[in-house]
């Protein structure tokens, strides 16, 4: 296997990715951008693993032939099929609810692998020298060891691994409820962050010159407590921008751990995450009504916003099956608004079957999708996709929302924050700001829910409590398969 075929394939994997990435944009290409996707990481991960075994290094354009031989391929084969056989056990096992967590945990592992590349780097260097008959803690010759842009690349390597580490965990802990989702509100917590991130840029200036490991491990406890801080410090609806951050970050922790091991596809892939994930961040960012730079900045726009008072809104009222059978038959225009719940009821299904019902007899139906509903960025998307629901009914908030003031029906199947008029009309609502499904606009709401329990945010929607909103409580996948019968037997014998 020669040089030039290694940096061939680097840069087909490379292309496949940037074509992943282009196909997972749409709908109707995502298949084909998650097959690029594979097939750029199969391609990836075979070429590196024989590279490593024959001994090329691409990267330095060297072929020393000093590969790590039949022991190392065994190694590694091994590592592959326990990692391979946890990943599949753990994607079998997940509910479709439980993959945010179960993605932050994954981002914590990226972080984790670049903070110990990072420190292998710094001990490698240090064994470098004791093998040519120098002393390791010899500060000149370990700053000689390492190259000024080498010891910059671990500082920052570790430090952006160390970060991505602490706020993956914190993010897996309040996405899976394990953790309060109330926001840790430290006082100055903004200047804490901003302070960590100073003293980070004048100890990575210290460590270019002096290298050491004391310098080293103290960046990485900063590092580990600035992760923690930052996530722990957002609260309620302000997720979805530290999931899609943490995305980015984790792109990131990758490139650090490409640019320490030499590797170019590392750099490049990382960069992709990276940036694909920045951009996921400012799209979240606008659909929540945060300030980009804020999140950046480690602020995260957020004044902690505290959980609203317990207000009285007045009586709601009920609807049953039966009853919004009726309203839906007798309708010119249905839109659908889903939410969390729909994915914990799973009720796609029955959701996809009455949409389909209710077309045949010439209702217009459609979806209105919130750029954070679900728990994940496109979680409605994925869900109504798996149910088979045509891709050119579902719409995006803003392409629909100046709609609904027209629309006969609105079912708000499992929805609750990204539908809540507070955020618009109550400044000191800890969603303020945040845009959302103006559903209270159509003639009739019926909204899907087991109780009158708030949403991930923690705040009372006043919509539950309009004139044309009416509840209808129970499981939302029972309740659709209960009006999916009543339809089916009204439309079997018409009065
Ligand atoms: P919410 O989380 O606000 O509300 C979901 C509602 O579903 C609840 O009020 C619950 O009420 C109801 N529900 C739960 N289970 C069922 C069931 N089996 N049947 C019927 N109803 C059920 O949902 P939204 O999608 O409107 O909002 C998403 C929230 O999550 C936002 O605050 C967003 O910021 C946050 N978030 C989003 C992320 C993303 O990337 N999309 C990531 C992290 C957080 P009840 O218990 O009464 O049934």
């Amino acid at each position: 296997m020669s040089l030039t075929l290694i940096q061939g394939s680097y840069i087909i994997a490379g292309l496949l990715f940037i074509l992943s990435l282009a196909g997972l944009s749409k709908h109707e290409t995502a298949e084909g951008g998650n097959r690029n996707g594979i097939l750029g990481m199969g391609a990836a991960l075979i070429i590196t693993i024989l590279a490593a075994v024959v001994g090329i290094d691409a990267a330095n354009s060297a072929d020393d032939r000093t590969g790590s031989g039949v022991t190392g391929l065994a190694l590694l084969l091994l590592a592959m099929v326990i990692g391979a056989a946890i990943g599949i056990w753990k994607a079998r096992k997940v509910e479709m609810t439980g993959m945010p967590e179960l993605i932050a945990l994954l981002h914590s592992f990226v972080g984790l692998a670049a903070v110990l590349v990072g420190f292998n780097s710094f001990f490698d260097a240090e064994h470098r020298i004791e093998q040519a008959g120098g002393i390791a803690d010899n500060v000149a010759d370990l700053a000689g060891s390492l190259g000024p842009i080498h010891s910059g690349e671990v500082f920052i390597g570790v430090f952006i691994g160390a970060v991505t580490f602490t706020g993956s965990i914190v993010a897996y802990l309040k996405l899976s409820a394990k953790m309060k989702s109330a926001p840790l509100m430290l006082p100055g917590h903004n200047w804490l962050n901003l302070g960590a991130i100073g003293l980070f840029l004048v100890l990575t200036a210290v460590f270019i010159k002096r290298p050491g490991i004391g310098l080293l491990v103290g960046m990485t406890i900063i590092a580990l407590a600035l992760g923690f801080h930052l996530v722990a410090s957002i609260g309620g609806g302000d997720m979805p921008v530290v999931v899609s951050m943490l995305n980015s970050y984790s792109g990131w922790a990758a490139a650090a751990a490409g640019f320490m091991l030499n590797n170019d596809l590392l750099i490049i892939t990382g960069a992709l995450v990276g940036s694909s994930g920045a951009f996921l961040s400012y799209i979240m960012c606008k659909g929540m009504g945060r300030s980009f730079i804020n999140v950046i900045a480690g602020g995260f726009g957020s004044d902690g916003g505290v959980v609203g008072e317990a207000k009285d809104y007045g009586e709601h009222r009920e609807i049953d099956a039966e009853g919004t059978a009726e309203l839906l038959l007798d309708a010119k225009s249905v839109v659908i608004t889903p939410g969390y719940g729909m994915a914990v009821a799973q009720a796609q299904y029955p959701v996809a079957e009455i949409t389909s019902v209710l077309r045949q007899r010439g209702i217009d139906v459609r979806f209105g999708i919130h750029p954070v509903a679900g728990r994940l960025p496109g979680h409605m998307n994925v869900l109504l996709a798996e149910a088979k629901v045509p891709y050119d009914i579902v719409l995006e908030m803003d392409e629909i929302n100046d709609d609904l003031a027209g629309t006969d029906v609105v079912l708000v199947i499992g929805a609750n924050d990204t539908v809540n008029p507070s955020a618009l009309d109550d400044p000191a609502s800890p969603i303020a700001g945040m845009p959302v499904l103006r559903v209270w606009e159509s003639a009739n709401v019926i909204v899907f829910k087991r109780s009158m329990a708030t949403g991930y945010a923690g705040v009372q929607n006043p919509l539950f409590f309009k004139e044309n909103t009416a509840m209808l409580f129970g499981d939302a996948k029972q309740r659709v398969d209960d009006i999916l019968r009543a339809v089916q037997e009204k439309v079997a014998s018409p009065v």
